[in-house]
């Protein structure tokens, strides 16, 4: 049995940390001397910085990966009877923000080599809700489940075909590509999460969306400061005080803290590192483990940021046990998709149901997965998964 004396992280986010050091520090102190805690001028700094790194015209931050997803959906004027298209084998926000505005996720299966959006899945759900004639097809939710992109050059054809918005909730896999192109090539908007765990994670709550589009980007900076006027809501108009108090649409207080984009314009700089350093990790466990157990396979072209790792095994939970035991942390994402969780068990699911994603929900696990996972370390967790599928898997 391997001794592990010190703990493995499963996310080392103090690593990172000390990698930089005083410019996180010095970034916090001087948002805290300006006092400009709200719309400090590092919001638009980093949103013209995201924007760049995600080749998008656009970035708009805002306060969490979920209100990201509900703004262009809000923008767009979703409405009871309308559907939304979305997997099920995902974080509970990419559906939840859909009865917020009275409408109806409709549950798509996925691809069981990718855990991502099933195209030919995803159209005849889109055909089956048609036949049905209850609800209006309006957009769909693609997600880059684990960090790595949906098939967006096939899902975007689909979104076309039946005139719909798509969304790319990039959550997990902001700075994936295909082919080089990042999702916004394909999708109306893509959205991400701050969430200190995601890739490019803050030291809180925080989130943005990124498009092309100038008028969904006025009406989402419009709705993300409680409807206030945008400039072309003043077009002609003779309004002399503060757009913010001409409040032309019901909208919310979804704002990115000045000190989160002043961490996140840090984090920035070294993001295009540590995929590259997560991609190592990735390769180094695929070399390790591919002969014994289910890797993840990336799709054709595809880049991943790796949020995950994930493998499967056919008793997962038995391997999570033996790997507690000797020290290593995994995590199961997503032990229940969300179909199967009682509340959200009434929306309608496409032809034949889910099995896909129900058999998968059964299998997976994750491992330890950062930039600055050592090797030394990542030998330990290779060794451990080996040593339990070897005498209990087969
Ligand atoms: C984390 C996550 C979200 C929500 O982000 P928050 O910032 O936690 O609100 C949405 N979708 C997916 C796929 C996620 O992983």
């Amino acid at each position: 049995m391997t001794e592990v004396l010190t703990p493995i992280a499963f996310i080392d986010l103090g690593a990172q940390r000390r990698r930089l050091g005083s410019k996180i520090d010095n970034a916090i102190m001087s948002v805290i001397n300006s006092g400009t805690f709200i719309m400090g001028p590092e919001v638009k700094a980093f949103e013209r910085q995201l924007a760049s790194f995600g080749q998008a015209k656009f970035a708009l931050s805002c306060a969490n990966g979920t209100e990201a997803i509900v703004l262009p959906l809000m923008a767009w004027g979703i409405k009871p009877r309308d559907a939304v298209f979305c997997p099920s084998f995902t974080f509970a926000a990419t559906a939840e923000v859909v009865p917020w505005l009275g409408a109806t996720p409709v549950f798509v299966d996925i691809d069981p080599d990718t855990y991502n959006m099933d195209p030919a899945h995803l159209e005849a759900t889109i055909l089956q809700t048609i036949a049905e004639g209850k609800l209006v097809p309006k957009v769909i939710i693609a997600v880059d489940l684990f960090g790595q992109a949906a098939n967006y050059p096939a899902i975007a054809e689909i979104a076309r075909k039946y005139n719909l918005k798509l969304i790319a909730d990039s959550a997990q896999g902001f700075g994936c590509t295909i082919n080089g192109e990042h999702p916004i090539k394909w999708a109306d908007v893509t959205t991400t999460s701050f969430f200190p765990a995601k890739p490019l994670g803050c030291y809180g709550d925080g989130g943005a969306m990124l498009t092309n589009d100038e008028t969904l980007y006025d009406l989402m900076d419009s709705l993300r400061v409680h409807g206030k006027a945008v400039k072309s809501d003043l077009a002609g108009k003779n309004f002399e005080h503060d757009p913010k108090y001409l409040n032309v649409r019901i909208g919310m207080n979804s704002r990115l803290d000045t000190v989160q984009a002043a961490i996140l314009i840090e984090k920035l700089a070294i993001f295009a590192e540590e995929i590259e350093l997560r991609n190592q990790v990735a390769a180094r466990y695929n070399d390790g483990l591919a002969d014994l157990v289910c890797v993840p396979k990336v799709i054709q072209g595809g880049l991943s940021t790796w949020a995950q790792y994930t493998i499967e095994v056919s008793d997962r939970d038995g391997l999570a046990a033996f790997a507690k035991l000797r020290g290593i942390p995994t995590a199961v994402y997503y032990p229940i998709p969300i179909h199967k969780q009682n509340v959200y068990s009434g929306y309608p699911k496409g032809p034949g149901g889910l099995p896909v994603s129900e058999s998968k929900a059964s299998k997976v696990i994750s491992l330890p997965m950062h930039p600055y996972l050592d090797i030394a370390t990542q030998k330990i967790v290779i060794e451990t998964v080996r040593q339990y599928v070897l005498g209990n898997d087969r």
